[in-house]
């Protein structure tokens, strides 16, 4: 009997937006990392705004330096991202269904 593995696999040619949801109002703002938004980066150079767009209250302290490190990371590497990829954990199942709910390229 043989197992079979799937693997969820995102290029980062793949990937351009990323987004967030509000903790308090659950408004979700999504970011072009390939064209920076022009409100981010009007009033100090970030990449990710301040304020939630919903609510205008402040994100979390956490959200907007690592979203921003993320976006830095995105650009330097986007001149190789045909070679570099993304992956999930693998999946072991000899059931079909559970590979039928797998999503993602098969590899
Ligand atoms: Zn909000």
């Amino acid at each position: 009997m043989f197992a079979m593995y799937k693997q969820f696999v995102v290029s980062l040619a793949d990937l351009r937006f990323v987004s967030i949801e509000c903790q308090l109002c659950k408004t979700v703002v999504t970011l072009d990392m390939k064209d920076v938004h022009e409100l981010a980066q009007k009033y100090d150079n970030a990449f990710c705004p301040k304020d939630c767009a919903g609510c205008r209250r402040q994100y979390d302290s956490a959200i907007r330096p690592n979203v921003d490190a993320f976006q830095k990371a995105y650009h330097a590497l986007f001149a190789i991202a045909d070679r570099v990829s993304f992956r999930g954990e693998e999946i072991e199942s000899a059931e079909p269904n559970v590979l039928v709910r797998a999503s993602g390229s098969k590899v």
